[in-house]
C-alpha cells in the first residue's frame, strides 16, 4: 500500500466504496488521515458496515464541514452530464475534488528514493482502444527483461494497494479519461497515448472535453517523454504541441500505417514490420506478422506504444522483440485460445461494439465469425467493408436474426446458442482459418459480462479440440 501524504490529522471525504474506494480509504487511514466514508447505494454500504468501517452520510448538508479534501470513484459523474450531488456541494465550497490516481502521484515518491540508485518511473498510457493490452505488453516486456515492476489502475490493483517501489522498478498504469480529467496530480515519467475514437462522450460534454481530459497527462506534470499515436489529428496536435519540432525527442511518435522516417524519434508498423527511426536512422526493424499474442494492425499499434515506451527506459530492441513473442495476450481480446489441425480460435469477446469488432475482423484473412448478442444501435451496417474475410458466420444471442437480415451475400447460421456455434463453426473450419468470437454486441442478454462470455467460448473450444 501507497500511505497518503498531505492530509495528516485531516477529515478527508471518500464517495464511492468500490474496489479502489476502500483501497483508498485504507491508504489515506495509513498516511494518517480520517476517511469518511460513503456510497449511494445500500447495498453496498451495508456490505462495507458489516465488514467492520464506519460511514459518514455526506449527504447531509453539514458533512462536509471541516473536510479539506473529497475524493470520488471514476463511475461518479464529477461534470458532465451532472456533477454528483456531493461533488457539486464539494465544488460550492471551494474543497478540492481528487481521485485516487491525484493521491498517488502525490503520494509514490518517498525519501528513500533519493537514496536509490535506480529511482523508481512511472509509465501511465491513456487512449480510446488498446490501453488495458499496451499496458499488460509494458509490463510483461519489464518482467521478461527482469526490471521490477507493478501494473495498477484501470487494469487489476488499484494504484494505492501496490507495493512501495523498490530501486529500479517501473509502476505501469493504465488510466481512464475519467480518471485523468479528475486526477489533480499527473506527473508520470513517461505517458502513452494509443489512439482517439468517441467513447463516453456524455461525461465530457463532447468529444474536446474527452481529448481535454486525456491530453492532461500529457501537460499538467510534464512527462521526460511522451508516446503518441498520431493516427489521428488529435494526437499529431497533442505531439506538435509538446515537442519543440520535429526533431525534438521528448516525443515519440507511433503510427500504424503511416511512415514516420522524418521525425526525431518514431516507431511504427507497415505491412506487419515494426520499424523504429532515430535522427533520421533506421535504429530497428521487427517482423509481427508471427506474433501470435498480437494479431492485426491495431494490436501492432499497440506493439509499437509498449515498444516505444520500454525503449524509452533504455531497453534494448532485441529484448523486447523476445517478449512480444512470449506475450499470451489478454484474455478477450484477440486472445489465441487453442489450435487444432490449422485452425486457429480465437476469443475476442470484449468487442461489444462494431468499432473493436472492426479491428477484429481485420486481424485475420479467413475467418468462421461468432457475432451476436444484444445488438447496438445501428447493428452491423458498419462492419459491411469487413464481411469479404469472414467465410460464414455463426450467430447467437438476441440479435442473430437481425444480424443475419445484414450480412446480405455473406454465408451465415443462426446457432442462438455459444455451444451450437462453436461446435458449427469448428466442424466446418478449415486449415488456415480462424474461428472467431468478435460479437460486435453486448453480452448481457445470455451472460452476466462479457468476460463470462469469453469464458463460456474458450471452455467450449478446450472441450471440443482437446486442449
Ligand atoms: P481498452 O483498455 O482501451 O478498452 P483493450 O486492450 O482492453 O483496450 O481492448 C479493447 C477492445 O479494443 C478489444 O476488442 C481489442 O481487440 C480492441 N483493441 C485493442 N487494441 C486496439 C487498438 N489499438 N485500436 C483499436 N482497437 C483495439
Amino acid at each position: 500500500m501507497i500511505p497518503v501524504k498531505g492530509y495528516k490529522g485531516e477529515k478527508v471525504a471518500v464517495l464511492g466504496l468500490g474496489r479502489s474506494g476502500l483501497a483508498t480509504a485504507a491508504a489515506l487511514l495509513a498516511g494518517g488521515a480520517q476517511p469518511l466514508l460513503w456510497d449511494d447505494s445500500p447495498e453496498t454500504r451495508s456490505k462495507v458496515a458489516a465488514d467492520g468501517h464506519a460511514l459518514t452520510d455526506l449527504t447531509r448538508q453539514s458533512a462536509l464541514d471541516g473536510v479539506a479534501a473529497l475524493i470520488t470513484s471514476p463511475g461518479i459523474p464529477h461534470l458532465y452530464p451532472t456533477a454528483h450531488p456531493i461533488i457539486a456541494r464539494a465544488l460550492e465550497a471551494g474543497i478540492p475534488v481528487d481521485n485516487d490516481i491525484g493521491l498517488f502521484f502525490q503520494s509514490a515518491a518517498g525519501d528513500e528514493w533519493a537514496e536509490m540508485e535506480t529511482p523508481p518511473k512511472v509509465i501511465a498510457v491513456t487512449g480510446s482502444n488498446g490501453k488495458s493490452t499496451t499496458t499488460a505488453l509494458i509490463h510483461h516486456i519489464l518482467t521478461e527483461a527482469g526490471r521490477p515492476c507493478q501494473m495498477a489502475g484501470n487494469i487489476g490493483t488499484g494504484v494505492l494497494s501496490i507495493d512501495p517501489p523498490v530501486d529500479g522498478e517501473v509502476i505501469v498504469l493504465e488510466l481512464s479519461s475519467y480518471q485523468t480529467e479528475l486526477a489533480r496530480a499527473l506527473t508520470p515519467d513517461v505517458a502513452v497515448f494509443t489512439n482517439l475514437s468517441p467513447d463516453h462522450l456524455d461525461r465530457h460534454g463532447g468529444m474536446g472535453g474527452y481529448f481535454a481530459a486525456k491530453s492532461r497527462l500529457f501537460t499538467l506534470g510534464g512527462p521526460d517523454r511522451a508516446v503518441i499515436g498520431v493516427d489521428e489529428v488529435e494526437g499529431r496536435f497533442l505531439a506538435g504541441q509538446l515537442a519543440q519540432g520535429p526533431a525534438d525527442d521528448r516525443v515519440i511518435r507511433v503510427s500504424s500505417g503511416t511512415k514516420l522516417e522524418g521525425f526525431g524519434w518514431s516507431v511504427f508498423a507497415r505491412k506487419g514490420f515494426l520499424a523504429e527511426w532515430r535522427k533520421g536512422r533506421q535504429v530497428a526493424s521487427i517482423d509481427l506478422r508471427e506474433i501470435k499474442g498480437l494479431p492485426g494492425a491495431h494490436n501492432h499499434q499497440n506493439a509499437c506504444a509498449a515498444y516505444a515506451a520500454c525503449r524509452s527506459l533504455g531497453l534494448a530492441p532485441k529484448l523486447i522483440e523476445g517478449a512480444l513473442h512470449s506475450f499470451a495476450g489478454l484474455p478477450h481480446r484477440s486472445q489465441l485460445v487453442g489450435e487444432r489441425a490449422g485452425v486457429r480460435f480465437v476469443n475476442d469477446s470484449k468487442a461489444t461494439n462494431v468499432d473493436s469488432a472492426a479491428k477484429a475482423l481485420q486481424a485475420f484473412p479467413k475467418i468462421r465469425w461468432i457475432a451476436g448478442g444484444l445488438g447496438k444501435e445501428g447493428g452491423i451496417a458498419g462492419l459491411k467493408p469487413y464481411l469479404p474475410s469472414v467465410v460464414k458466420a455463426y450467430l447467437i444471442g438476441h440479435s442473430a436474426r437481425d444480424f443475419a437480415l445484414e450480412l446480405g451475400d455473406t454465408p451465415h447460421e443462426i446457432c442462438e446458442t455459444m455451444e451450437r456455434a462453436v461446435t458449427s463453426a469448428a466442424a466446418d473450419a478449415q486449415a488456415g482459418e480462424v474461428v472467431l468470437l468478435a460479437p460486435a454486441a453486448a453480452s448481457f442478454d445470455q451472460y452476466p459480462n462479457f468476460e463470462k462470455r469469453g469464458e463460456d467460448f474458450t471452455a467450449r473450444v478446450k472441450a471440443l479440440i482437446g486442449a
